[in-house]
């Protein structure tokens, strides 16, 4: 299945985790750089306020739906999804890069969280070659986006947080040749250890989101204003047919 929606104009791609992962096979093998935007709840909600943000959403090559929020929108399209999780389709991304002897670049979070997650994915996949690694705190685009270029690699994890990443990944689409790019939010925060993952129970609930609450609880003003105006939106939009 290769079926697009959208969700208030931002396209989504409905297709499952093999497909996905084909889709980014096939650009690296052609060539072709290849945007990946794992999208929830508040970057849709965003890219309702900044046109640049909803256009690269809009051009992005896959776009991944994350979150319960999102998969609520979906329902109310009468859409069931069986939801990839933006960080379990970057450890496919890895796994995969480790067994096909891909170069693969790191690239976001502080410095000592993006070397201990380093460290971690490299126990799992000891033969990985991580031609690239920077923290995520830089003032200068064009001085990373030229390292980038020098190193040659075939896929990028960019967890700069939102819009920030889609935005760089955008840059680089038109630079390199042939790579494959994902933003991961805090993927690199979850790799490190030093933020625990939802256990396996808050997954399956789709309670991720209250669990990182709780941990976090900064992110709750940011967060859960978010989710109701989202829906609120999305049943507006339902009923009134409008995408
Ligand atoms: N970050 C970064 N550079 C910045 C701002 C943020 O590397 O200028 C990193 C931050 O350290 C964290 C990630 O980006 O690892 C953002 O995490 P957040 O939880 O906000 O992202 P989400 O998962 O909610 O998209």
């Amino acid at each position: 299945m290769n079926e697009k929606v959208s969700i208030l104009n931002c396209h989504v791609d409905l297709c499952g985790v093999e497909d996905a992962l084909e889709r980014v096979l096939s650009a690296i093998n052609e060539n072709i750089n290849f945007q990946i935007v794992t999208i929830n709840p508040e970057m849709i909600i965003n890219a309702q306020k900044n046109k640049t943000f909803f256009d690269i959403v809009n051009s992005a090559d896959l776009v991944i739906p994350d979150g319960v929020g999102v998969k609520i929108a979906l329902k109310l399209k009468g859409i069931k999804i069986n939801q990839i999780r933006g960080i379990d389709f970057s450890r496919l991304l890895i796994k995969t890069a480790s067994q096909k002897g891909y170069k693969i670049g790191l690239l976001g979070a502080k410095e000592e969280v993006i070397q201990k997650a380093k460290e971690n994915i490299l126990k799992e996949f000891p033969a990985l070659d991580i031609a690239y690694i920077r923290n995520g705190y830089f003032s200068d685009d064009n001085e990373i986006i030229e390292q980038i270029k020098n190193a040659d690699l075939k896929i990028l994890l960019v967890g700069l947080g939102s819009p920030k990443q889609e935005e760089l990944i955008y840059k680089l689409k038109s630079e390199l040749k042939g790579t494959a790019m994902i933003g991961v939010g805090g993927s690199f925060d979850v790799f490190s250890g030093i933020v625990k993952e939802a256990p396996l129970i808050y997954r399956k609930l789709g309670l991720e989101w209250l669990y990182r609450t709780i941990l976090q609880p900064e992110r709750f003003k940011r967060i859960f204003p978010l989710l109701p105006i989202f829906l609120i939106k999305c049943i507006i939009s339902t009923v009134m047919n409008k995408d």
